[in-house]
């Protein structure tokens, strides 16, 4: 598998990730998942997301509280200085 966005050769990888669905975002343990060394960009394989996508979709997960750091953002009055 190669990378979408920069054609690298993506690096096997086992852990976990995070993942969003239909606005929901899950943390998936124990996944095998595909990173660039280049860009970090992260793939599933597709009978694995197909496997995480049916997990969610009968719900086969627990829910466990997460604290998420929220951060205000920044904005600025200076437009188009890139
Ligand atoms: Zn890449």
């Amino acid at each position: 598998m190669k990378c979408a966005a920069c054609h690298e050769a993506l690096a096997h990888k086992h852990g976990e990730i995070e993942l969003r669905i239909h606005g929901k975002l899950f943390l998936v343990e124990n996944v095998s998942y595909y990173e660039c060394p280049a860009c970090g960009e992260r793939t599933l394989s597709p009978d694995v997301s197909q496997c995480l996508f049916e997990k969610i979709t009968k719900k086969e997960y627990k829910e466990k509280p997460v604290m998420v750091p929220v951060v205000d953002g920044c904005s600025t009055t200076a437009v188009g200085s890139l």
